[in-house]
């Protein structure tokens, strides 16, 4: 048993000094972990990881529930929105050369190895999982955004000449009128 590890870099579960029988961890998930990955649309979060290792012989099973908030851009008015999370991870590790456990995943590790790295496949689960409308509710858009980006698609009227010149789907509609 450990108490919750804020703000973890990395989710890593102990394999080598880890008794038989089951084990509880928790780990509380923010910005810094999402900033280990390279353009994550997940920018910043407020997630609780419950992870439950079962050890067994030539075997481990985890079990990782991930609960709380991210947040990514909103799709309406491209500013923060933060966004629900809640999925279990189910994953089954194999010690090198036995039988392989029952999981989604599986990976091979030796069961000497002090411990294994799961933020790749955490990391992997809290993308698949974001809800498919990452929106604001209704009202609660940045309202000039939205005037900036509808102006930009609708009003081709709008702007000077020069900023005109820089938007490549201004240039295509000016191609169109001539013809
Ligand atoms: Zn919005």
């Amino acid at each position: 048993m450990s108490g919750l590890l804020k703000d973890s870099k990395a989710i890593r579960v102990p394999v080598g000094a880890l008794a038989p029988g089951k084990h509880n961890y928790q780990f509380g998930i923010g910005g810094a972990f999402f900033g280990n990955f390279e353009n994550s649309e997940i920018f910043d979060a407020d997630l609780v990881a419950n992870v439950e290792v079962e050890k067994g012989r030539g075997w481990m099973n985890v079990k990782c529930n991930v609960k709380g908030s991210v947040a990514v851009e909103c799709d309406r008015c491209l500013e923060r929105v933060d966004v629900p999370e809640n999925f279990t991870a189910d994953i089954a590790i194999k010690f090198t050369g036995d039988e392989v456990g029952n999981g989604d995943d599986f990976i091979t590790a030796n069961p000497d190895t002090d411990s294994i790295d799961l933020s790749q496949l955490i990391y992997d689960y809290a993308c698949m999982n974001l809800p498919l409308q990452r929106v604001h509710k209704d009202g609660e858009c940045n309202p000039q955004m939205i005037k900036y980006i509808s102006k930009d698609s609708i009003d081709a009227s709008g702007g000077t000449d020069e900023e005109k010149k820089n938007l490549p789907f201004e240039a295509l509609k000016d191609l169109l009128k001539k013809k």
